[in-house]
């Protein structure tokens, strides 16, 4: 496995592959890699001839500097998780390698003020503006993205869709633990109390859902999420409602949406989005 950390460097092996006709599959990451991320990568195996993970930790979509400078980094366990799972190319930059001084931050003006959006203000911006530099970079024909980050999903398709129109976006399912939790790098951060409140929690949701018919109006299953969630011992809660699929609006009926939730155990927000 190759661990590049300058353009430069990469680009010379870009095009060693363009030339050689391979298709290049993407998969952007923050490192702190787990299972999920393998499904991605193992997703982009399965697609193309290479397999290009990046990890970047990208302070520009993070609210605040505590959170960015605690955000879980295993630098090792990486190196180690992208050989074991066969990954080509580990492209790893400095901030500095990626942004220029006074670097211009791209604004997202796609599924706004809503879910993650109302409460991390500027965060889709900043992901934007990495993956807009990252996109011109790799250059890869195709890109992953788990649906885990659900409206995240939504804003990229969009992006590509108005600036990166010969990328084709992959979405992946979430994959999950086996007490049905996302896996994902934030939870390394929780105590042994707090994943166990957070397993418990998630299984409550998990029989709500089970309590809700296909044929209710998202409307109605708003109604009964608010009902369920003020039950629930939780220290914070940005949000907790269904939205459509589709365009994560409140129309349509549950069967078509998703349960979208972020809540907070201590400072560590947790993100999940469900199908009934
Ligand atoms: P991150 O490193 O958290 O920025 O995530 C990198 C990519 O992995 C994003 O596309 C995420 O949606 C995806 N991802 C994270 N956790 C999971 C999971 N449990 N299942 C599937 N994809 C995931």
């Amino acid at each position: 496995m190759l661990i590049i950390k300058d353009i430069s460097n990469l680009q010379s092996y870009l095009t060693a592959y363009q030339n050689r006709k391979y298709s290049i599959g993407f998969v952007p990451t923050m490192g702190a890699l787990h299972k999920g991320h393998g499904e991605l990568i193992k997703k982009s195996k399965n697609d193309n001839h290479k397999t290009i993970v990046s990890i970047f930790v990208n302070e520009k979509q993070f609210n605040s500097k505590e959170d960015f400078n605690s955000y879980p980094r295993n630098k090792g366990l990486d190196y180690d998780f992208c050989s074991d799972n066969d990954v080509d190319l580990l492209f790893e930059p400095s901030a500095e390698e990626i942004y220029n001084k006074d670097e211009t931050i791209l604004k997202n003006n796609n599924y706004n003020n809503i879910l993650c959006d109302k409460y991390r203000k500027g965060h889709f911006d900043g992901v934007i503006t990495v993956l807009n530099k990252f996109f011109s970079i790799v250059k890869s024909n195709k890109v992953y993205f788990g649906e885990k980050d659900f409206q995240q999903l939504k804003i990229i398709e969009k992006f590509i869709q108005e600036k990166y129109k010969f990328l084709e976006i992959v979405s992946v399912p979430t994959k999950r633990n086996e007490e049905g939790i996302a896996y994902s790098s934030r939870n390394e951060k929780l105590s042994k109390k707090q994943l166990q409140d957070f397993v418990s929690f998630h299984q409550k949701v998990e029989n709500f859902l089970k309590s809700l018919e296909n044929s209710f109006d998202i409307e109605i299953a708003n109604q009964k999420a608010k009902d369920f969630i003020v039950e629930q011992d939780i220290e914070e809660l940005d949000y907790f409602e269904f939205r459509n699929n589709d365009d994560l609006s409140f129309n349509g009926k549950v069967s078509e949406s998703r349960l979208f939730y972020a809540i907070y155990k201590g400072k560590i927000r947790l993100i999940d989005n469900l199908k009934i």
